[in-house]
């Protein structure tokens, strides 16, 4: 009559598909941000670990003065770098501000307060390495340069080359505008007393320095590198280390600190690791590339493959000293065969921690 009629059992089953269509559409329109949340990408793991070097650092010797200033620093040091990190920083820009406080700082082997050689200066060596790009730079033997890690990053980025030394490496960091210091600023009292000592011990002992070197009081000596890992939230990882190396050293010795695969290693597709220990093993052992060779081709855990090369490789070969590392998942690896080891390590979330002795 009015142009309404009952409506057939067909026509009743279509409005019900359709209001359950609306329905169904309607629910997984609210639902849309949320799926998109549930979908989108879990905050890439980041992290940075740092030593600063390992040695014969025994309780007995540390005053709580002397404890609590190297945790201080080195939590000081770590924080540097993660708020960077945390921040969207890269893992390039995380190592050179982290190292710059530990170089800065007299209480370590690098930088300013670093160990004299036999002439009474300082002697630096620093290299860097991107995990991204294999890209490397480093400096060895330099003598004016503030903060060494800053000039191997340059020679990485505004050199042909991967490592300078000497004379033409403070020329080259000086004509990149990287801030140069007088000698005076480098030495300390303490690492001035250091080399009377030893030079003393070597004269009463007439030993060669090649024996010298064995001696536990000389061992001390070399105690301070520096040295950071870190990955960021793109996924890099970079590696940087830094030192003065060992007192007394003559000949222009470089250690292991400034050597590609030696002292210092990064590639993405593994691990980074800077080491810190007596250099001339080091070099021996290869342990840094050592250590990122187990992970990538073995695939051993960093916290294996560190284990293994300096438990295994270096203390056979009658060595000593540490590691530390990040693999490209944030996972951790902090390894020594000294009875000390200055460390700190902070992960994504923040969480800290800092160690001195090896049986903490
Ligand atoms: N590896 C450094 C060097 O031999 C010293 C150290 O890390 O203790 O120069």
């Amino acid at each position: 009559m009015l142009g309404w009629k009952i409506p057939t059992l067909e026509e009743n089953t279509n409005t019900m598909r359709l209001i359950l269509f609306s329905a169904v559409m309607l629910l997984i329109g609210c639902q849309g941000p949320m799926t998109k949340q549930q979908n989108s990408e879990p905050e890439k793991a980041f992290g940075i670990v740092i030593h600063g070097g390992a040695g014969t650092i025994l309780r007995k010797n540390m005053t709580p003065e002397m404890d609590k200033a190297y945790r201080e620093i080195l939590q000081t040091a770590v924080a540097t770098g993660h708020a960077i990190l945390a921040a969207g920083g890269t893992s390039t820009e995380a190592v050179e501000k982290t190292i710059h406080v530990m170089e800065n700082s007299p209480l370590f082997n690098a930088g300013k307060g670093a160990v004299l050689n036999a002439e009474g200066e300082v002697e630096l060596d620093a290299s860097f390495m991107d995990g991204a790009q294999l890209d490397a730079g480093a400096i060895a033997g330099a003598r004016t340069i503030k903060n060494p890690i800053s000039a191997a990053i340059r020679v990485m980025n505004d050199s042909p080359h991967v490592m300078l030394s000497g004379a033409g490496a403070d020329q080259f960091a000086a004509q990149q505008g990287l801030a140069q210091e007088e000698a005076d600023y480098f030495l300390t009292e303490r690492r001035k007393k250091a080399l009377e000592r030893v030079q003393a011990e070597e004269a009463a002992a007439n030993q060669t320095s090649a024996a010298l070197l064995s001696s536990a009081f000389l061992q001390q000596q070399r105690i301070g590198t520096v040295g950071c890992v870190a990955l960021d939230k793109m996924g890099n990882l970079a590696a940087g280390t830094s030192t003065g190396g060992m007192t007394n050293k003559k000949w222009n010795r470089i250690g292991d600190a400034p050597i590609i695969g030696a002292g210092t290693y990064a590639n993405n597709a593994s691990c980074g690791i800077s080491a810190t220990g007596w250099g001339e093993y080091f070099i021996r052992s290869v342990v840094a590339h050592d250590i990122a060779a187990l992970v990538a081709y073995k695939g051993l855990s960093i916290q294996e493959a560190a284990h293994e090369v300096i438990h295994g490789k270096v203390a056979k070969l009658g060595g000593d000293g540490g590691v530390v590392g990040l693999d490209n998942q944030g996972n951790v690896a902090m390894e020594m065969n000294t009875p000390g080891m200055y460390r700190a390590h902070m992960d994504a979330q923040g969480k800290l921690t800092v160690k001195i002795y090896r049986d903490e």
